[in-house]
């Protein structure tokens, strides 16, 4: 049996090499299916981002001027790196996330598709220009790197989060820090490894380890020039405050309570198939999960007939087995809390028509997906981010109501409308409050070369994840007017 003592100490990648970092407290990481420890990882103290900081200023100053041609080569290596090892870092992602293997397949081949859209960026930069502006005088705009920007991501997409981030950075000029969550580093470490196989340059790309102190420096340090975060809505708005305060570029993508709505005319099968996918999908630890379901009419209990049926089936256990459905949540904390909202729905009356607290799966951090009919909108459950296999329903009686509904929550990151009439789904698109809609679709994510566009308290900034929003984002624009004698 592995012990504590025995597991891989993880390290910090520092200026291209891997720093042992002796003396920095050390946190276990454990695979959540069997509660087991799998490793062990450094935190960085304000020092060590520091010597990052430092290490990828340095970087920055040659590697703004190796022609973007050259430095997208750096890209195409990797991806054909990833390409050639997506198994083996979705079994990582797996084991160390709980996510089940295809699922995590599915988010690996995600993240090399952002590394795609980045190996564009010869195009992608190119400003424009327009002769005689007035007489003998042109003008053109050009697009420059901003210099080291840091990224701090969430748990839940380890491998795809952080690729939102620095294959555009970098393609675009700028030299980068990651550092990602301190729950699941095996698998930026992993990338990380791949990125240096690819030949990225010493201190272009750089990861540290930690927790807040180590995301307080990167917000306060001087070097630091732009800030893409992704986590919860609480620390996205702090990340947002305090880097902005220190004169920043922030882009800070928060949490999420997404509606699903359906429409009696809506095709039950596919709405079924599409909403367990949403609402279960990755134990609901996803930010597009569906987490309200808005039955609108009298589709509320042909839909709960089906749904429940369908749940029921489910197959719960470890994400590396390959006929799970479901796998455990992250840690045994967050285990505890969506417990502690499944006992909050049970004693503000909302009614579990199945409850994921009773079945065991064994050793690891399992909640079985858990339906809540009859809940209110005012109940905590229905407000509140769970990030969890709960889904909590509320019926209504038109579409207008469900698009009232939609729009008072705080949050606006997606939603989704289950419907056979274009003129309601037209309606609905128009009419809601949110950044990412889907028409019939359970996870509404945007490709690569579209942005990730949350609002609301889902977002705090401008310019949203990739897409033409990311080159804007790591880029400063300068316009050249010129006049010959
Ligand atoms: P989290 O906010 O706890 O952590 C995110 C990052 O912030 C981690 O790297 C963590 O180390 C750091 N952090 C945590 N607390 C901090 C603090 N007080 N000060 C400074 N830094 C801190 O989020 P999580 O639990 O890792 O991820 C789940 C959340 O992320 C959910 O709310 C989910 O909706 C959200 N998320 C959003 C998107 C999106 O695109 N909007 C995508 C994925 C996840």
């Amino acid at each position: 049996m592995t012990t504590e003592t025995a597991v891989r100490t993880l390290k910090f990648f520092v200026n291209g090499s891997w720093d042992e970092s002796p003396g920095r407290s050390l946190h276990p990481i454990t695979n959540p299916a069997s509660g087991e420890v799998i490793a062990q990882v450094p935190y960085a103290a304000s020092d060590d981002v520091d010597r990052a900081a430092r290490a990828a200023h340095a970087a920055f100053l040659r590697w703004r001027d190796v022609p973007v041609v050259d430095r997208v080569q750096v890209l195409y290596r990797y991806k054909a790196l990833l390409d050639r090892h997506s198994d083996e870092i979705a079994g990582i992602l797996s084991m160390e996330n709980g996510k089940p293997l295809d699922d995590a397949r599915g988010s690996v081949r995600r993240a090399i598709q952002m590394v795609e859209v980045a190996c564009g960026m010869p195009s992608l930069m190119i400003g424009q220009s327009l002769d005689n502006v007035s007489k003998g005088i042109d003008c053109q705009t050009i697009r420059q790197p901003l210099g080291v920007c840091a990224g701090i991501s969430p748990f839940n997409f380890p491998a795809m989060v952080p690729m939102w981030m620095f294959p555009f950075a970098i393609a675009c000029g700028n030299s980068f820090i990651l550092k990602p969550s301190e729950k699941v580093p095996l698998t930026p470490t992993r990338t990380a490894e791949l990125l240096q196989e690819a030949g990225v340059p010493p201190g272009v790309f750089n990861l540290v380890h930690g927790d807040k102190a180590a995301v307080d420096s990167l917000l306060k340090h001087p070097l630091v020039k732009a800030i893409s975060f992704v986590g919860s809505s609480p620390v996205a708005k702090y990340v947002y405050e305090t880097a902005a305060a220190q004169g920043k570029r922030v882009q800070s993508l928060g949490g999420a309570k997404n509606h699903l709505v359906v429409m009696p005319d809506a095709n039950l099968e596919k709405s079924v198939e599409a909403i367990m996918s949403s609402a279960f999908g990755a134990a609901g630890e996803r930010c597009l999960a569906g987490s309200v379901l808005v039955a609108v009419g009298d589709v509320a209990d042909p839909l709960l007939d089906l749904l429940l049926r369908k749940t029921r089936e489910m197959r719960v256990g470890d994400g590396s087995r390959p006929d799970t459905d479901m796998g455990p949540l992250v840690t045994a904390d967050h285990r505890q809390r969506v417990v502690g909202y499944i006992e909050k729905g049970v004693a503000e009356g909302a009614k579990p028509l199945c409850d994921g607290r009773d079945a065991a799966y064994g050793d690891g951090f399992f909640v079985g997906p858990t339906i809540f009919d009859h809940v209110r909108p005012d109940m905590t459950i229905a407000r509140e981010e769970i990030f969890g296999p709960v889904l909590s329903v509320i019926r209504v009686k038109s579409l207008d109501d469900a698009i009232g509904l939609v729009n008072s929550s705080r949050f606006g990151n997606t939603t989704s409308i289950f419907t056979s009439d274009g003129r309601s789904a037209r309606e609905y698109a128009e009419r809601i409050e949110v950044g990412m809609v889907g028409v019939n679709i359970g996870v509404a994510a945007p490709m690569a070369f579209f942005p990730f566009c949350g609002w609301k308290d889902s977002f705090f900034g401008d310019l949203h994840a990739h897409g033409r929003d990311a080159i804007s984002f790591y880029t400063e624009q300068k316009v050249i007017m010129t006049r010959w004698f």
